[in-house]
C-alpha cells in the first residue's frame, strides 16, 4: 500500500470510529405503521439524492429514522449539477465550506481532500475542483450509508389517510408506495423549472430550435460550437460558465446580452452566511422575511470574478448591456435575435436564464396544486405583483412542510417537506447553497422526527407503560413487576 492509499484507508477508519462514537446510526424507534390497505408504510420517502437529499437522509438516519427510502431519477454519480451541467472548473464557494458533513470533522471536505492530497496541497488549494466536490459527495453518501436507489422517478403524490401515496417509475415497472412523510429534495429547478422566456416567434419544439437553442442546464455538445458565433442570454454565473466553456471549445465568439446596464456588483447572499441569520431568519415575521429576501433576490448576484476572467481573456467575448431580447427565431442556418437595436444572426443561442420557482406547477404535485400555500397568499396584492417571483415560492412551516392555503382544505399536506431552493423565502438558503445545508438538514430532520413522534404519542405511551428494564435485578432490592406497589 503506498502512502496515499494508507492515508485514505486511515481516514476511512477515522470516519468509522467517529460514527461509532456517535452511536451512528441509532436504532429505529418508530413503531411499524400500515397503510389503510394493510401494506407497511415507509416512515420517510426522500425524493432526490443530490446534495440536499443525501444530507437530509443522513440527518434522518442520525435521528434513528431507519425505515426510509431515497430515490433519484438520475443514474448513480449524475445526481445534481456537478457532473452534468455545472460548467465551472471550481466551486463558487470558498474552500472551507461545510455542510454534507453535518458537523462531523472527519466527514468534512477538508478531511477528505487532505487524506487524498496531503495537508500542504490543502493549504495551497485556492477553490474546490467541481468534480472533486462530486467525488466527495459520493464518498460521504457511501461511507455514512445513505441507501440511494437510482433510476427511480417520482411521478406524482396524493394524500391518503395517514400518509402520502407516491407513484414511482422504474426503468421496467411502476411502483406505488405510501410514506408517512415525503421530503422533496428535487434541486435548484425542483420548485419550478428551467426558465425559458416566451419569445413571440420562438417554437421550442421545432428541430431547428432543438439543434441551435439551449438552456444552460441542457446537455450541450460544445465541440459542435467550434468556429461558431454564439449568443448568450443572461449575465449570471451560469452564463459566464457556459461562455467560457464554449470559447475554450473553440467558439469564434460569444456575445452576452444583459438587461441591466452593468453586472451586479455585490453578492448579498454572502452577507447572510452567519449563524444568526441562518438560525434566526425562519422565526421572523412574514413581513420581515419578505423584506429581507425580496431585497436579496432583487439585487441578484455577480458572477464570480474567476468566471469573468475566464471569458474576458478571449478576444471573441463581449457583453451587450441594456439590451434585452425582444424575439428569437431559429432556422436551418442559425438563430436571429431581435433587440431594440435590430436583428442580429448567430449560429446558436444559449439561454442562461436560471430557474423559475413555481412549486405548485411541478408535475409531481399536480393533484395538490390548489391546496399549496405560496407567499402570494401571505402578502398584499401590491407586494405580490411587485415581486412576482418571490410570491411564487411555497410558504413553508417550521420543519419545511407545505401549508394548506385554505385552512381545512388539505390538512395532511404538511406531510410533504420541501427541501430545495423553493424553501428559501421561508427559511433562508438552507436547502440551496452549501453553507446553509447543515443547519437546514438538521432542522428538517428535527421537524420530521417531532411530527412522527407526536403522531404516535399514544403508541409511545403504551410502549412506555409496557417498558421493563430491571435495573435492580442484580441487587437485593429487586421487586418483580406484579409485586410492585402501584403508587410508585
Ligand atoms: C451550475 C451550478 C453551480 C453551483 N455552484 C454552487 C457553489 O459553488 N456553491 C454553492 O453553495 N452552491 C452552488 N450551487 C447551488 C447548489 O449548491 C446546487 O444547486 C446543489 O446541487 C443543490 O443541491 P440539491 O440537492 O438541492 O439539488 P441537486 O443536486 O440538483 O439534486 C436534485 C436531485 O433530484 C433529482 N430529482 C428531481 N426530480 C426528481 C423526481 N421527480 N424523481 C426522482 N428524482 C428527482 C435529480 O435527478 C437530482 O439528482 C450551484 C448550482 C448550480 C446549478
Amino acid at each position: 500500500m503506498d502512502d496515499r492509499s494508507a492515508a485514505i484507508a486511515a481516514h476511512d477508519a477515522d470516519v468509522a470510529r467517529d460514527l461509532a462514537r456517535l452511536n451512528y446510526p441509532p436504532n429505529n424507534w418508530m413503531p411499524a405503521t400500515y397503510a389503510p390497505d394493510g401494506r407497511p408504510m415507509l416512515d420517510v420517502l426522500v425524493v432526490g439524492a443530490g446534495m440536499c437529499g443525501q444530507t437530509a437522509a443522513f440527518a434522518l438516519l442520525r435521528e434513528g429514522v431507519r425505515h426510509l427510502r431515497v430515490i433519484d431519477s438520475a443514474p448513480a454519480g449524475l445526481e445534481g449539477p456537478w457532473g452534468t451541467f455545472a460548467r465551472m472548473p471550481t466551486l463558487r464557494s470558498p474552500k472551507h465550506i461545510n455542510g454534507p458533513d453535518l458537523g462531523i470533522p472527519s466527514l468534512t471536505f477538508r478531511a477528505w481532500f487532505s487524506a487524498r492530497h496531503g495537508e500542504a496541497t490543502w493549504d495551497a488549494l485556492y477553490k474546490i475542483d467541481r468534480l472533486d466536490w462530486l467525488r466527495y459527495l459520493l464518498w460521504v453518501r457511501q461511507i455514512v450509508g445513505v441507501p440511494v436507489e437510482n433510476g427511480v422517478r417520482l411521478r406524482s403524490l396524493t394524500l391518503v389517510p395517514g400518509g402520502v401515496q407516491a407513484e414511482l417509475e422504474h426503468a421496467d415497472r411502476a411502483e406505488t408506495v405510501v410514506a408517512r412523510r415525503v421530503v422533496l429534495a428535487l434541486g435548484r429547478d425542483g420548485s419550478g423549472e428551467a426558465r425559458r422566456l416566451p419569445f413571440p416567434s420562438f417554437h421550442s419544439d421545432s428541430a431547428d430550435a432543438r439543434a441551435r437553442v439551449f438552456h444552460s442546464s441542457d446537455p450541450i455538445d460544445f465541440s459542435a460550437l467550434r468556429g461558431k458565433h454564439v449568443a448568450m442570454l443572461g449575465a449570471g454565473s451560469s452564463a459566464f460558465d457556459n461562455a467560457g466553456t464554449a470559447l475554450e471549445a473553440g467558439a469564434s465568439s460569444v456575445t452576452m446580452y444583459a438587461r441591466r446596464p452593468h453586472l451586479p456588483q455585490v453578492n448579498k447572499s454572502k452577507w447572510s452566511v452567519f449563524s444568526g441569520f441562518m438560525k434566526g431568519y425562519a422565526g421572523l415575521s412574514d413581513a420581515q422575511r419578505w423584506r429581507f429576501y425580496t431585497y436579496i433576490l432583487a439585487q441578484q448576484a455577480p458572477p464570480p470574478h474567476e468566471s469573468v476572467l475566464r471569458c474576458q481573456k478571449h478576444a471573441g467575448f463581449s457583453i451587450r448591456f441594456s439590451t434585452p431580447w425582444r424575439d428569437l427565431t431559429a432556422d436551418h442556418t442559425g438563430v436571429a435575435i431581435t433587440t431594440d437595436h435590430g436583428v442580429t444572426r448567430y449560429d446558436a443561442a444559449i439561454l442562461a436564464t436560471g430557474f423559475a420557482v413555481d412549486l405548485p406547477a411541478r408535475a409531481e404535485l399536480a393533484a395538490l396544486r390548489p391546496h399549496i400555500a405560496v407567499w402570494r397568499d401571505r402578502v398584499s396584492t401590491d407586494e405580490a405583483t411587485r415581486y412576482a417571483e418571490a410570491a411564487r415560492f411555497p410558504y413553508l412551516g417550521p420543519g419545511f412542510e407545505l401549508q394548506e392555503n385554505v385552512p381545512g382544505s388539505a390538512p395532511d399536506i404538511d406531510r410533504i417537506h420541501v427541501f430545495n431552493w423553493g424553501s428559501t423565502m421561508s427559511h433562508g438558503a438552507l436547502a440551496g447553497d452549501i453553507p446553509g445545508l447543515a443547519t437546514g438538514a438538521l432542522r428538517l430532520a428535527e421537524g420530521v422526527v417531532r411530527r412522527l413522534f407526536a403522531e404516535d404519542a399514544e403508541r409511545h405511551y403504551e410502549a412506555l407503560a409496557a417498558f421493563e428494564d430491571p435495573e435492580l435485578l442484580p441487587t437485593d432490592y429487586f421487586v418483580p413487576r406484579e409485586a410492585r406497589s402501584t403508587r410508585a
